[in-house]
């Protein structure tokens, strides 16, 4: 991992959601959009889970019933997880679709699903190093999901070379710090209906070529990180950024995406 990276501890999560965390902000990002579903994973990937909930380490504890984001925040608070995310599906209906008697990845033929946001995740795992190899490589030697300042400048120039691709057709991109590489969310309404097979043959076209996630682009893989919420992995706060501040982006220095707890 970069220097200066590390897992957070669970008091320095709950600090974080407790006095940091931009709830204001989130709720702009999401503007009009209603319905929308959290989902929480508590320890996967960092072993660091509260006591009660160490039988439920490695499950997604999805957050789907509340009143207002301060409910969300709440919740957050009552688990402490590694990562907070959202699911990118529109549903008319949330409680409709989760009795609609379909299996999650059918519910592109529901009543109750209006769409998903497009959106892409170009990420370091997917970038064959000079140093730890390709994907598989990293995998044998229990790196998967460490990377290195190779792979993230790698990651870095790929998210420019995506947004101008993308830019051909779309004017609404943003642009998300992901605590290991970047993520590209399509916000122009008519991303959201494009059809399943679709998205699958972008993600198959653009995997090698722009190092992303196909599983984030087909659709299959639904959830994705929660624009200010806290990467328990490398402590990092997930923040936007403009585009004319990715060129030169770097999570080692750039205080704005440090959590207070590492200020001190
Ligand atoms: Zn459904
Ligand atoms: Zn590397």
């Amino acid at each position: 991992m970069p220097s200066g990276m590390r897992y957070s501890t669970l008091e320095e999560r709950k600090q974080y959601y407790e006095r940091e965390f931009p709830l204001k902000r989130v709720g702009d990002w999401f503007g009009e959009r209603e319905n929308t579903v959290f989902a929480m994973i508590l320890g996967r990937h960092t072993g660091i889970v509260l006591p009660e909930y160490r039988d439920i380490i490695n499950n997604t504890v999805v957050v789907d019933d509340y009143k207002n984001l301060e409910d969300v925040r709440e919740f957050i608070i009552q688990y402490i997880p590694e990562g907070v995310y959202y699911d990118r599906n529109l549903y008319s209906d949330i409680e409709g679709c989760s009795k609609c008697g379909m299996e999650p990845r059918d519910c592109w033929n529901c009543k109750y699903f209006l769409g998903q946001e497009l959106a892409f995740d170009i990420d370091p795992e997917n970038v064959v190093c000079p140093y730890h190899g390709n994907y598989e490589k990293k995998m044998e030697i229990h790196q998967g999901l460490s990377f290195c300042m190779y792979e993230f400048k790698v990651v870095r120039r790929k998210t420019l070379e995506l947004y101008e691709e993308l830019n051909k057709h779309y004017n609404e991109l943003r642009f998300v710090y992901s605590g290991r590489g970047f993520h590209i969310h399509v916000m122009d309404p008519e991303a959201i209906k494009i059809k399943k097979k679709e998205r699958e043959k972008l993600g198959k076209k653009w995997a090698e070529k722009y190092p992303i996630d196909p599983w984030v682009t087909s659709g299959e893989m639904r959830l994705i990180r929660l624009p200010y919420s806290l990467h328990g992995m490398v402590s990092r706060i997930c923040i936007l950024l403009s585009l004319g501040e990715i060129k030169s982006f770097d999570p080692r220095k750039d205080r704005k995406c440090f959590p207070s707890f590492l200020k001190m």
